[in-house]
């Protein structure tokens, strides 16, 4: 594995410029495992953070890039009044139309790869010594796994999940558990890690994980 940073160019437009140059991980884990909280740490121990979930809200906030595109294939009943997306309706038509949802996919994965791709070369640019990709469906969507070096997992019980979840973002158990359904499993996401992050105990407990993490990763720059 190169140590020097990648000479970014123009010619650089995509993430696999930086395959072999910069160590790149995956992060993933069901929703409330505590992806989030791991990136936040990780990134006060200097690590690179690309997070595409919140890039998949910033093109769908106001003025967001993907706007414009969404009103003018699904209408303007869409767009809440402040100019986001109105994502209630569109949870809504999505989860009953798979043709509606691939619709919505067409629009935005494009947006949320060149974005991803962006962010990744600036913090290679501004030397990162890896980068981490935190995405919640890696493991659902497959398009990840050629590009990463190492996936890790942050993994706790789905009753921890459920219970975070619940105080996190105020839904019920019903609404937590259905989204939890529609995930990949415990089991599934394991079976794919390189390294796991257990997220069971106390946030102190899991701050000596993630230190722990990031001395592992650094140790692959060394091979
Ligand atoms: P994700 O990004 O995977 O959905 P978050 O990092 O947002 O998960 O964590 C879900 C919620 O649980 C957040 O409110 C977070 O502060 C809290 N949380 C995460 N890890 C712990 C922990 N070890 N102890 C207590 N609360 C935690």
């Amino acid at each position: 594995m190169a140590t020097a940073a990648t000479k970014s160019t123009t010619e650089q437009s995509n993430l696999s410029a930086l395959k072999g140059h910069i160590p790149l991980i995956g992060l993933t884990g069901g929703i409330g495992s505590g992806k989030t909280t791991v990136s936040d740490l990780l990134a006060k121990l200097g690590a690179g953070i690309v997070d595409t979930d919140l890039i998949a809200h910033q093109i769908t906030a106001p003025n967001g890039v993907a706007i414009s595109l969404i009103e003018k294939q699904f209408g303007s009943e869409f767009i809440a009044a402040d100019g986001a997306l109105n994502r209630e309706k569109m949870r809504t038509l999505i989860f009953n139309s798979p043709e509606a949802r691939k619709s919505l996919e067409t629009i935005t994965h494009p947006l949320i790869r060149q974005e991803t791709a962006r962010q990744a070369l600036q913090l290679n640019k501004d030397g990162a010594p890896y980068l981490v990709f935190v995405v919640p469906l890696l493991i659902e969507s497959g398009s990840w796994k050629d590009l990463i070096d190492r996936l890790v997992v942050v993994d706790c019980t789905k009753e921890t999940q459920i219970k975070r979840v619940m105080q996190r973002s105020n839904l019920t158990q019903e609404e937590v558990e259905r989204i939890l359904a529609a995930q990949a499993s415990r089991e599934e996401r394991l079976k794919h890690a390189d390294l796991v992050i257990e997220n069971q105990g106390s946030l102190k407990k899991l701050e000596a994980e993630v230190e722990n993490l990031h001395q592992k990763i650094l140790q692959i720059l060394k091979e």
